[in-house]
């Protein structure tokens, strides 16, 4: 089975974003949500999203300047704005800032799942965030059961959410940082401790590397950060 894609709606609507919520929850997403602006915008940058569902008039700050932040952060975050403003020059500084895709309110709900589940196709999430993950020296992670298959190796679950950060990205080296502000939740301005994510790649090498003193999974990129190596099909 695969994970749950995970929403962040941002919207002061009670009554929307409480009808939003059911209605992603119901078709199997896990939802946060949060109706102030610059609340929306720390849990954005703070927390793992597979998409967030941001309202343009908001307190606080406005959902184009929030895209704008996020997108500054994270090029690959996919975003819909959601908004009651309609014309054209809103429609295209929504989409200049970087946003995904654009619904315009009142919208139809059954549309919007379908935009929902378009973008995350697009994103390449959804079918690809398998159960099984295929390291590559044949070594298989459950992502479910927090084990490597066939062994009594045990991940925790922080370990498993940098083990799945990686290979959501494996096409490049992750920094650092970005681990630290996307699976630990620190805000990117923070003071931080990136030795923090050292400690927690030398677990992670112990279990699943063949020689963890020559780490052949996860490599140390000079510079860039750490990147994973896995099977592909
Ligand atoms: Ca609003």
């Amino acid at each position: 089975m695969a994970e749950k894609a995970k929403l962040l709606i941002v919207e002061d609507e009670t009554a929307i974003r409480v009808g939003l919520v059911d209605v992603f929850v119901f078709h199997g997403y896990e939802v946060d949500s949060v109706e102030h602006g610059e609340a929306g915008l720390h849990k954005a940058l703070t927390g793992l999203y597979d998409l967030i569902l941001l309202d343009v008039m908001l307190p606080g700050m406005n959902g184009f300047d929030i895209c704008q932040r996020i997108r500054e952060q994270d090029r690959q975050q996919p975003v819909i704005m959601l908004t009651a403003k309609t014309s054209d020059e809103d429609i295209v500084q929504g989409l200049t800032l970087g946003a995904d895709d654009y619904i315009a309110k009142p919208f139809s709900v059954t549309q919007l799942v379908l935009r929902v589940q378009a973008v995350l196709r697009r994103a390449g999430i959804g079918e690809q965030q398998q159960r099984e993950i295929c390291l590559n020296n044949n070594r298989v992670v459950d992502t479910d059961n927090l084990n490597i298959m066939d062994s009594n190796t045990l991940f925790t679950r922080r370990e498993m959410d940098v083990l799945q950060y990686l290979h959501r990205h494996c096409d490049r080296p992750v920094p650092r940082e970005e681990l630290l502000v996307k699976v630990w939740g620190y805000a990117s301005d923070m003071e931080i401790e990136t030795r923090t994510v050292d400690i927690h790649i030398a677990k992670l090498r112990r279990k699943i590397e063949i020689d963890p003193a020559n780490p052949e999974v996860i490599v140390t990129v000079r510079g860039a950060g750490y990147r994973i190596f896995v099977k592909t099909e």
